[in-house]
């Protein structure tokens, strides 16, 4: 960090950057004073287009040859209508009017009746000063009160509004009525929690050693994993309020609203405190104040507010401040210090037990029928997050509904499972025969490979059932078992399962097509990351040219390389590709006959499982073994999967 942004971050946590009181009356009196100056201007103009301008000696040729029908004396100025114009139809008729000059108003009045000339209103001169004084002053006084009410309305708006009202944006939960058991997995970000939990509900116990407790904890993970579930449980937990604002709710509306926001949020929990204050999305506040990412005033105005409330609380009482979000990195590094957000929490994409768990979490309430199985749901959901699972869990009850079942059976699970994660079932597309065999030939090219070659991932599902995701088919691959590291072999023959598709397509039908285009980009991908991050080839071993900036967002690797050296990598990932293309033909091309059996097979029945496919598979082996014996295919036989 630099020195000067340091000393920037260093503020005094009795400074309040902005002030409710004065700043907020003194711009309501220069609103109001503007707006009055605003109406009298227009009043005026109203006033000039309404009347003809004349001199005095109109007005006294007027008088003199009686042709004055009316007057009006008004302040410093005299209105008078001409005989004549007081003979048009009302609507026509245009006043005069001229300036007065000082003298007995009362007097010229009197002087004007007595010619016979119909005197309408006089406001005596002395009055009218300080009748104007006194109605400009009510009026900048009453649009002072409404001003004032405004910005107090829209103060408190944020706080006391989420205790019901509409517009709720910060919000307080008494009690959340989620606890641990409620969030599945989880269960390291678990026991970092436990200890505020402990802590709220017997904050003596650490004070009494002298322990200060974190006043922060940030969570960190991808959307979806349950951090904002994790903090209403610590809150239900402890059994202590949980207030909740999101970060891009300080930011939004009015310049000075964020930090004023931030203060309130603060105030209400401190009177309820102990307490949880959960702060999502924190990114949006706590973003970086260095330029690189962009930021803005109020920004740091709401930032600066927030840090020095974090600074200003007495941890002994008990509030705790959680905050989320899924791109650490871009964190200003101020709030990172330790009194403040110095715990990091991850809450991670769940494993396979982790799915598990939360498969059963959702389905607590559900009513499944017998043959549900939760566990090959979380097998073939790798990389979903909690959130995904609970959208599967409830598309499966609305299947269910929807077909008229009293429970959920495994087929509704499915089926969701690919509404969620691969578009609905689209059974009207209609291909042509030389498409269906074009798409069969692609899906058992790619499940082929996987399933002749040694460290592939078994093959679960092979379908020519075109999906509203695009896909006009789809092999899906399960591991065996969660993986956490992947071996360069292993990649190897996944590039090369990739490519099969295209390759099946190039063996039997000597054509290309663009139904490979996804896998093409993916083989790509893994390709390049085997080159730039994985110091998996021969050209670069163990130099990384390409960093990754964004872990919990995109993961997207950015070239931090010479120019010369990034063609080389390009060159490399070709040759790369290359091999596994040719691989993979070679493969389909030796196994020719079996890749033309399981594909007559897929088009008939348009969905194979990989039992099914292993079956196929071994008795080939076994043909090739004992080349007299021939069995016959029986449908699910062996069941590699587990
Ligand atoms: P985040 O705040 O990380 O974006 P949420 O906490 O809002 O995610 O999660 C959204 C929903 O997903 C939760 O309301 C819950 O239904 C489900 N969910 C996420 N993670 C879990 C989990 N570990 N266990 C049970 N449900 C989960
Ligand atoms: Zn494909």
């Amino acid at each position: 960090m630099e020195p000067n942004r340091d000393n920037n971050s260093n503020r005094n946590p009795n400074q309040r950057p902005d002030g409710p009181g004065r700043g907020r009356i003194g711009s309501a009196l220069l609103i109001a004073l503007a707006l009055v100056l605003l109406f009298s201007w227009v009043m005026n103009m109203v006033e000039k287009s309404q009347y003809t301008e004349a001199t005095w000696t109109d007005f006294e040729k007027a008088r003199t040859t009686h042709q004055l029908a009316e007057v009006e004396l008004r302040d410093d100025r005299i209105f008078y209508m001409t005989k004549e114009e007081a003979a048009k139809p009302a609507s026509m008729q245009k006043a005069c009017f001229t300036g007065l000059p000082r003298g007995d108003t009362q007097a010229l009045a009197s002087e004007l009746a007595a010619e016979g000339v119909k005197v309408n209103k006089i406001i005596v001169e002395d009055n009218s000063m300080i009748m104007m004084i006194l109605s400009y002053v009510v009026m900048i006084g009453g649009l002072f009160l409404v001003m004032n009410m405004l910005t107090k309305r829209m103060g408190s708006e944020g706080m006391m509004g989420g205790l019901g009202k509409s517009k709720a944006k910060v919000y307080m939960e008494k009690q959340t009525g989620v606890t641990f058991k409620d969030v599945a997995g989880q269960d390291e970000a678990k026991e970092s929690l436990q200890e505020i939990i402990d802590f709220l509900h017997n904050p003596q116990k650490y004070t009494a050693i002298g322990a200060k407790l974190p006043k922060g904890a940030l969570l960190v993970g991808s959307p979806g994993t349950g951090k904002t579930l994790l903090a209403k449980a610590v809150a239900g937990e402890a059994n202590v309020p949980f207030f909740s604002i999101s970060g891009s709710d300080f930011v939004e509306m009015f310049v000075g609203m964020g930090a004023s926001r931030v203060r309130d949020l603060f105030q209400q929990a401190a009177k309820v405190a102990p307490c949880i204050i959960f702060i999502d999305e924190i990114d949006a506040v706590g973003r970086s104040r260095d330029n690189r990412y962009g930021s803005n005033s109020e920004q740091e105005q709401t930032l600066n507010q927030l840090l020095s409330e974090i600074d200003g609380f007495e941890p002994s009482k008990g509030i705790v401040c959680l905050a989320a979000t899924n791109r650490p990195e871009i964190l200003d590094k101020a709030l990172l210090r330790p009194g403040r957000f110095d715990r990091r929490i991850i809450v991670d994409r769940p494993n396979l037990q982790g799915r598990l768990d939360t498969l059963k979490v959702h389905t607590r309430k559900i009513k499944l029928s017998e043959d549900v199985d939760l566990r090959k749901i979380a097998q073939a959901t790798a990389g979903a997050v909690g959130a995904d699972l609970a959208n599967l869990v409830n598309e499966a009850a609305l299947r269910a509904v929807r077909m008229g079942r009293q429970a959920v059976n495994q087929e509704d699970l499915l089926v969701s499972f690919e509404t969620v994660i691969a578009g609905t079932e689209k059974k009207n597309t209609v291909l042509t025969d030389m498409e269906k065999r074009l798409v069969a030939y692609h899906e058992v090219g790619h499940a082929l490979v996987a399933a002749l070659e040694k460290h592939a991932q078994p093959v679960s599902k092979i379908t020519i059932v075109p999906h509203t995701s695009g896909a006009l088919g789809y092999t899906m691959q399960m591991p065996e078992e969660e993986k956490f590291l992947s071996t360069a072999d292993e990649l190897r023959t996944e590039l090369k399962t990739l490519v099969g598709g295209r390759a099946a397509e190039q063996v039997v039908f000597g054509i290309q097509t663009t139904g490979a285009a996804n896998d093409i980009q993916r083989a790509t991908s893994l390709a390049r990351n085997m080159v730039t991050q994985y110091g998996m080839s021969d050209k670069f071993g163990l130099m990384t040219t390409a960093s990754v900036q964004n872990q919990y967002l995109d993961g997207q690797a950015y070239m931090d390389c010479s120019q010369e050296t990034a063609a080389g990598v390009d060159q490399e990932v070709k040759r790369i590709l290359d091999t596994a293309y040719d691989d993979a033909k070679r493969i389909l091309t030796e196994h020719r006959v079996l890749l033309d059996e399981i594909s007559e097979f897929l088009l008939v029945k348009e969905t194979i499982t990989g039992d099914e496919l292993m079956a196929y598979v071994n008795a080939e082996k076994k043909s090739l073994e004992a080349p007299e014996e021939t069995p016959a295919i029986t449908e699910g036989t062996e069941n590699t999967e587990e």
